[in-house]
């Protein structure tokens, strides 16, 4: 059974101000501190008076499609996902994609980006993924894309262009099919292959991106979006008072030399 991590509830009792986050292997799939990440969702939510649910879906574990409204998977060696990359495809395939298809979010960081594709090959294996997202993933011989990185990302929802910054580190190289959008646009560092000029990648809300650091801490914004997408809201969430998230995101651009 997924365990039940982080409840709290709305401040208004309405069970729609609740963001259900669902992490897809919360101890084998995250390292960089990815579980900021959660920590940064559950924060600002509980600012806003809105209630927030974490669970965790380990090895073995079945997931509810319809329970949650943010599936979340973080970076991983090579080795943590050749443990999952099989039980993800054989538990939680098809619950994902029916996620997907009711427009639930899908945020996959790093090794659970490639694992959003439809494989990664390690030399002479070859890991399954869940095909969320249309690419692959190929294990290069070549030196690790290491390094801060800026990209520049268009949403809907979004009046312009705005940045997303951080910090990358893989082996792999990801290459989307033709008709695959990338995430992003590399302003400064590697991106998906290194030499494409494309980082990351996204269909509808089923996003993935190479970008740690951890990612929604020094992209606050970004996180905003993924909160208001996966509870499909109309009106625009309550500001923030943002003056430490913004520094950390200034900062982060700067160390990738914007
Ligand atoms: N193991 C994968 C790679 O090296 C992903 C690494 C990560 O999540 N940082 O490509």
């Amino acid at each position: 059974m997924p365990e039940t991590l982080i409840v709290s509830e709305p401040r208004d009792g309405r069970p729609e101000h609740t963001l259900r986050v669902c992490a897809l292997y919360p101890d084998l799939m995250n390292i960089y501190a990815d579980r900021g990440n959660l920590l940064l969702l559950e924060r600002r939510c509980a600012w806003r008076g809105m209630g927030f649910v974490l669970t965790g879906a380990g090895l073995g574990e079945a997931v509810d499609p319809d329970a949650h409204d943010l599936f979340y998977m973080g970076g991983g060696q090579d080795r943590d996902q050749a443990l999952c990359a099989q039980d993800l495809v054989d538990t939680k395939r098809e619950a994902l994609h029916a996620a997907a298809a009711r427009g639930a979010v899908v945020l996959g960081v790093c090794g659970g980006y490639q694992l959003l594709g439809h494989s990664y090959e390690l030399g002479d294996d070859v890991l399954p993924g869940v095909g969320l997202l249309d690419l692959k993933t190929v294990r290069h011989e070549g030196p690790r894309l290491i390094g801060n990185v800026a990209i520049e990302v268009t949403l809907p929802d979004l009046d312009g262009a705005r940045t997303i910054a951080g910090f990358e580190n893989h082996g792999g190289r990801t290459h989307l099919a033709a008709g695959q959008g990338s995430l992003g646009r590399v302003l400064a560092g590697r991106g998906n292959t290194g030499d494409s000029g494309a980082e990351g990648a996204r269909s509808g809300n089923v996003v993935g991106t190479y970008i740690h650091g951890p990612l929604l801490p020094k992209n606050a914004w970004l996180a905003d979006w993924l909160t208001h997408r996966a509870l499909g809201l109309d009106r625009p969430l309550a500001p923030l008072d943002d003056a430490m998230e913004d520094a950390a995101h200034a900062s982060a651009r700067a160390a990738a030399g914007l």
